[in-house]
């Protein structure tokens, strides 16, 4: 770190399965950046609890507490069993109801133009874990319920982030996507909160609603119609993979969670655990997740830099494996190998 240069605490989670070579790529390319933070490293997922530990230890609630900034690898949850998702529990834990993710192209591939971001509420819907099993004759698991839940303040302050956020960035439509004709209640809350808030916003945003359905179709046949998205829990979960594939997949898309009080920066994809260990992954994702960061902070420039520096990478053909069918001449490099491209082309 360059004298002079601010020092910002900041949490570290490496995360579980890819996380560790892509914090560790990401990592180089901040240090050789010159990047204010100074981490506290945490942990959490399966690493926390192969060492005997909850997967969300009160260490690491404790550093985020303290710092309000963390920068995440991804963390695994084991499907069924009685685990409840770490990134949830961290979601709620610290009020992140506006997970913010952004798909935009660097390499041209199918689409050469697309510049999307999406608002998924973060903390209701169908992710609040109240499930549970119901007898139906002799079978005691014969019936699974879940419940899903939106609130009325929730809706209003995810879906006024999402103007907001359009405002500042200088764009011009928010879409609403819904599922109000069968899940009528649930989610149709979010059309009557829409109309309420885009009303507020006339003549500066304007405003669309879709169904959800239609909305997945409608992103892969003619995506310049969007703008910003937003829309609940599931819908948004789903279809932001939806939207990494329109611009070359997981291995490119950032996410940030925002609250009141903290951020945790990452990146869409999980721990891609049928390519851990093997120096393959793609670290961009969670490198634009830390320019995100950068920017959180107020470290503009640096965040600029970091990102010119990616584009340029990826753009000269150098990237990992799984961008290498995309068009253009490509030198497929190892993770770490394109940490040291990134460094290279920082300027
Ligand atoms: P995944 O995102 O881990 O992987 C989906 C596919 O994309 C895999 O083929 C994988 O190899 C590929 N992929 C993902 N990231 C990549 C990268 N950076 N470079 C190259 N290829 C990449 O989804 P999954 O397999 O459904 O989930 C695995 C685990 O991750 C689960 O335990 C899930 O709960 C967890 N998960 C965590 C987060 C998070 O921490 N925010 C998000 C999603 C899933």
């Amino acid at each position: 770190m360059s004298e002079g240069t601010k020092r910002i605490p900041a949490t570290l989670i490496k995360g579980d399965g890819i996380g560790p070579e892509i914090t560790g790529a990401t990592l180089a390319v901040l240090d050789a950046l010159g990047s204010p933070f100074v981490w506290d490293e945490q942990t959490g997922g399966e690493t926390a609890i192969a060492q005997g530990l909850d997967p969300l230890p009160d260490a690491t609630l404790e550093s985020i507490r303290r710092t309000k900034l963390a920068l995440k690898g991804p963390l695994g949850t084991p499907s069924g069993g009685s685990y409840r998702s770490v990134n949830v529990r961290l979601r709620e834990a610290f009020d992140l109801f506006a997970n913010v993710r952004p798909a935009k192209t660097i390499v041209p591939g199918r689409y050469d133009n697309i510049d999307l971001i999406l608002v998924r509420e973060n903390l209701e819907g169908l992710y609040i874990g109240e499930e549970h099993w119901e007898q139906v004759g002799d079978d005691p698991k014969g019936m699974a319920v879940a419940v899903g839940r939106n609130t009325r303040a929730e809706a209003r302050r995810v879906i006024r982030y999402a103007f907001e956020l359009a405002a500042r960035l200088g764009r011009r439509k928010v879409t609403l996507v819904h599922k109000a004709n069968i899940l009528k209640i649930l989610t149709g809350l979010y059309l009557e909160v829409v109309r309420e808030i885009g009303a507020e916003y006339e003549g500066r945003i304007a405003f669309d609603t879709m169904i959800v359905d239609n909305a997945a179709m409608q992103l892969v046949m003619r995506p310049e119609q969007f703008d910003v998205i937003v829309t609940t829990n599931l819908f948004g979960d789903i279809l932001s993979d939806l939207m990494a594939g329109l611009v070359g997949g997981l291995g490119l898309t950032p996410g940030a969670n925002i609250g009141p009080e903290a951020g945790i920066f990452e990146a869409v994809h999980g721990t891609a655990p049928d390519i851990a260990g093997q120096n393959k992954a793609n670290p961009t994702a969670l490198m634009l997740a830390a320019a995100t960061m950068l920017d959180h902070v107020g470290e503009h420039d640096k965040a600029t830099r970091m990102r010119n520096a990616i584009e340029r990478t990826l753009q000269s053909g150098q990237r990992t494996g799984d961008l290498a069918k995309l068009p253009g001449t490509v030198t497929v490099l190892s993770t770490s190998d394109y940490a040291k491209a990134v460094i290279a082309n920082l300027g």
